[in-house]
């Protein structure tokens, strides 16, 4: 058998952590199998659909690397098919035009609920023969009233739902347009999905979906509700818990593969690997290790996982995500300066970001205006001045400019002067790079280059004597 599975958001904000989640699953589920995976829009919400949404969740498959074998489908386009089905179910004795009004549905409520009775529709229009013209309707879908309808969950196992706690639900509103439970059913039987795999929010909807497919006489789907996402204090994950959009994860200085780790691990596990290439996790994936109950987001994990990429991958590749960061931060690192390959290989122990690490690197490109307080007050002491002239000399005569003779000049020196490398490393480094914090001075001499180090040296030197 063939698999199909699908991501079906409706664009109503940005990807958010869950909807990444579910999208992964969906798509390794498909990968997995050799299956297709299709990206489906569900816009049919037209007062809380925007453009915005839908480009924010194309982006953040795009930075992803979930890509789609169909699609990306938009609900909006099917409205005709969707009525051809709302009248077919008319027709064939399944659903029916429902007059009663606003009024009369909210006494009814009131009625249910002062005799502790579950809010639902009475079914008074169900047997009403012929259409009244005049007036407007809905359509209900005319659901069983008798027996059960069991989801063969692929995660949570067998859920038993009688008919009876199941009232007609519309499926049309009263200006023909169709309602959610019928869009989905009507493209996941077009799409020939054979795995639905979502959030377990739409546990209720599913008994509801699976009769009316069975009405169509479609071939139903299989069903894998995946847990809710919590935050660190036990609550649905939500904007108050920090980073929820998975742009801005990127804006962060997530490495893509990283959160998608991150993700596949969020109720999902494999024995108890922590880190999973792409085709690892396409191989080991399975719906039956998918977790029952909710899993807890944990942003130190991710730092941590984050990490492991930035210090793992391809140098080359953290520098073209790298690349963005630098050009975020107004620095376009192919024109001037040095490799940025050289400079993530120099900086990648240190950086658990690519955000720490764009910011660190920025004095490998630009120029600062001043130099960190405190690394100044530190090192810019009395006599430091002489100490960076005598570097400035001896690096003039540096014709090599390499690193091992970088680091045997200041070895040299510090041994002259009988001063502890510290001593003359430090000076040296706040003189380069502003603050005291960089790569081995060596490296970081190298990737800033000869001609901005002379300068730099000459600036701070001045800069010493004119405080004196
Ligand atoms: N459009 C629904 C949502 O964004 C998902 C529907 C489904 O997966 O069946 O929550």
């Amino acid at each position: 058998m063939s698999i199909t599975t699908r991501f079906a958001p409706s664009p109503t904000g940005y990807l958010h952590v869950g909807g990444a989640r579910t999208a992964l699953f969906s798509w390794l589920y498909a990968r997995k199998h050799g299956g297709k995976f299709i990206l489906r829009i569900e816009d049919t919400d037209l007062e809380r659909s925007t453009q915005e949404s839908v480009n924010a969740i194309l982006e953040g498959m795009s930075w992803l690397g979930l890509d789609y074998d169909e699609g990306p489908y938009y609900q909006t386009h099917h409205f005709d098919r969707y009525k051809e089905i709302i009248q077919q179910l008319i027709v064939q004795g399944d659903a029916y035009y429902c007059y009663c009004s606003k009024d009369e549905l909210e006494q009814l409520r009131t009625e249910q609920m002062a005799n502790k009775e579950k809010p639902r529709y009475n079914g008074k229009c169900r047997e009403l023969t012929g259409l009244d013209e005049g007036r407007e309707a809905v359509v209900r879908f005319k659901n069983p009233v008798d027996g059960v309808v069991t989801i063969d969950d692929l995660v949570k196992g067998d859920i038993v739902v009688a008919n009876k706690e199941l009232d007609d639900l519309i499926i049309a509103r009263g200006d023909g347009s169709p309602t959610y439970n019928l869009t989905v059913v009507v493209d996941d039987m077009d799409m020939k999905v054979t795995h639905v795999i979502r959030g377990d929010d739409h546990i209720n909807n599913t008994p509801r979906q699976m009769n009316i497919l069975k009405a169509l006489g479609a071939e139903l789907p299989k069903y894998a509700h995946l847990p809710m996402i919590l935050g660190s204090d036990g609550a649905r994950l939500s904007k108050r818990h920090g980073a929820v959009s998975v742009m801005q994860f990127r804006d962060d200085g997530y490495l893509p593969e990283a959160l998608l780790n991150y993700l596949v691990r969020l109720g999902w596990s494999h024995g108890d690997q922590e880190i999973f290439t792409l085709d690892e996790m396409v191989e080991y994936f399975d719906l039956d290790d998918v977790n029952v109950s909710a899993s807890t987001f944990n942003m130190e994990k991710l730092l941590w996982l984050n990490h492991q990429y930035i210090m793992n991958s391809d140098p080359a590749h953290v520098a073209r995500h790298l690349s963005w960061h630098m050009g975020q931060l107004g620095i376009d690192p192919a024109a001037d300066g040095p490799d940025l390959v050289d400079v993530v290989k120099a900086q990648r122990e240190r950086s658990k970001t690519l955000v720490e690490m764009a910011v660190a690197s920025v004095y490998f490109y630009k120029e600062f205006d001043s130099y960190d307080e405190k690394a100044a007050k530190k090192n810019f002491t009395v006599g430091s001045d002489d100490v960076l002239a005598a570097l400035h000399v001896k690096f003039l005569l540096v014709t090599n400019w390499s690193g091992e003779s970088l680091h045997q000049v200041i070895v040299d020196l510090a041994e002259m002067l009988g001063l502890n490398l510290g001593k003359v490393a430090q000076p040296l480094r706040v003189a380069v790079c502003g603050s005291a914090v960089s790569p081995a001075i060596d490296i970081t001499l190298t990737l800033i280059g000869r001609e901005k180090t002379l300068a730099r040296l000459e600036k701070a030197i001045n800069h010493i004597r004119n405080q004196k």
